[in-house]
């Protein structure tokens, strides 16, 4: 048996603001307020990046797809997500399994966790039994609780090939 994996964790937070689309786990969201940022702000995609980097020494998403770069203004994070699978595809190591914890205090999330759990698992070509994706507030504890950003956290195990 192959016994030789890497775990990684990953942490991302972005402010909300009126007016903004609010992107999370590739899916778009309806609420009044969306991420500030250079890419489309997708926290969980973000926190995920940097986990599957992290599992393997890569660095973080900030030095593979900076955001003073014009390339990913405004970009779609499934896009940062399939080249960091490619990345570690390319090294030799495969996905075992992701789990992310998104932490906002509204809207409620539970309505759009199947999708957003079909959508990353098709972006990073694993089975949907392989994503977890769980949501909580912060009891209005914190910026988090005050609505004023959205934090996220990954998990992810890999294996090599
Ligand atoms: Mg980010």
């Amino acid at each position: 048996m192959n016994c030789d994996f890497r775990i990684g964790n990953g942490y991302d937070v972005h402010r909300l603001a009126p007016g903004l689309k609010l992107t999370l786990g590739g899916v778009e969201i309806p609420h009044t307020k969306g991420c500030v940022a250079h890419s489309d702000g997708d926290v969980m995609i973000h926190a995920l990046c940097d986990a599957l980097l992290g599992a393997l020494a890569l660095g973080d998403i900030g030095r593979h797809f900076p955001d003073t770069s014009d390339e990913f203004k405004g970009i779609d994070s499934k896009i940062l997500l399939r080249r960091t699978c490619d990345m570690v595809q390319q090294k030799g190591w495969h996905l075992v399994n992701a789990d992310i914890t998104l932490l906002l205090q509204a809207p409620k999330i539970a309505p759009y966790v199947p999708q957003m759990r079909a959508c990353l698992a098709s972006v990073m070509g694993v089975a949907e039994d392989a994503v977890s994706v769980k949501a909580t507030t912060t009891e209005r504890l914190g910026f988090t609780g005050r609505e004023e950003g959205v934090e996220a956290y990954a998990s992810v195990l890999v294996c090599r090939d």
